[in-house]
């Protein structure tokens, strides 16, 4: 829980959860954190990071609605919903295109995989290897000519020419004070997928921007894209919030919680006849006396 200590009032926070999957536990954790974040005096907004369009599907985002409604949640509308926004993020993509900081990306995973086992010692980041750079170092003319050879793609940032362009930065995560800003522990990270125009670190910035979110709040696992959503929001002038990454709650046997664990979706506790207060308390935020 945030401590009152590290609270401002009238804070914006957000809740974004992907429609890939039924809530669980761990997502009421962050959904409440957030809504306590906004609390006195804020506002609390919900975003739905629709970008996958191959796994998001209505039913899942209208239970979303659902059980964020069930646990007593209020949200302002209207939603933001990612996949409305694509044109956006395109524009994002163009500008930096136009400055040179992201190159087309052709490598297939098989590939980039198969690169990395070849060069024996990959640099590591903490989501495993990092992209080799293989297609930062294509021609001019190859990209060109891939391009318009119709060849599928991602783009990808050239983060030594970003980080060059900007120079050192740093973040606030609350109740710890400031970072350094360590992009280069994720690399040349996709900004814009294959199949879809942005990636999740392009669509978050440019829609935490948008939604006037003062304070990010959100799991420890993210922690570490941080470093590169503070560079992203140099590169594209944005206004820069703080942050706060709460602890992940974990099942009895001390597995972190993940979509997968459906026993412990809100539906699942909902339909066992457990009310709202006790799944709230299972959340970690017990009433208040
Ligand atoms: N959509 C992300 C998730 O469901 C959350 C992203 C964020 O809060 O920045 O894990």
């Amino acid at each position: 829980m945030i401590s009152n200590s590290s609270k401002i009032p009238g804070e914006i926070t957000r809740f974004a959860p992907s429609p890939s999957g039924r809530l669980h536990l761990g997502h009421a954790h962050s959904a409440l954190f957030a809504a306590q974040a906004a609390d006195p005096g804020g506002r609390f907004l919900l975003r739905i990071e629709d970008i996958d369009v191959a796994r998001c599907r209505p039913e899942f985002e209208a239970a979303i609605y659902r059980d964020l409604a069930w646990l007593g949640l209020e949200w302002e509308q209207p939603v933001l919903r990612q996949s409305e926004r694509f044109d956006l993020y395109r524009d994002a993509l163009r500008q930096l295109e136009a400055r040179d900081l992201i190159y087309p990306c052709f490598c297939t995973r098989k590939e980039i995989a198969a690169e990395i086992a070849a060069a024996g010692a990959a640099p590591h980041g903490p989501d495993g290897p990092l992209y080799p750079g293989t297609c930062r170092r294509r021609s001019v003319a190859e990209r060109r000519r891939r391009l318009e050879g119709g060849e599928a793609h991602a783009w990808r940032l050239d983060l030594a020419k970003a980080m060059e362009q900007v120079g050192p930065l740093t973040w606030h995560e609350r109740g710890q004070g400031p970072q350094q800003a360590q992009p280069q522990l994720l690399g040349d990270v996709v900004l814009a997928r294959k199949d879809v125009p942005t990636s999740y670190h392009l669509a978050v910035v440019l829609d935490d921007a948008a939604q006037g979110v003062t304070l990010v709040t959100r799991g420890r696992d993210l922690f570490v894209a941080t470093h590169v959503h503070r560079l992203l929001q140099a590169l594209l002038d944005l206004p820069v919030p703080e942050w706060r990454h709460h602890d992940l709650i974990s099942d009895a046997s001390g597995q972190r919680l993940a979509k997968r664990h459906d026993a412990l979706s809100l539906a699942a506790l909902r339909d066992a006849g457990l009310a709202p207060a006790e799944v709230r308390a299972k959340a970690g935020f017990p009433e208040r006396a």
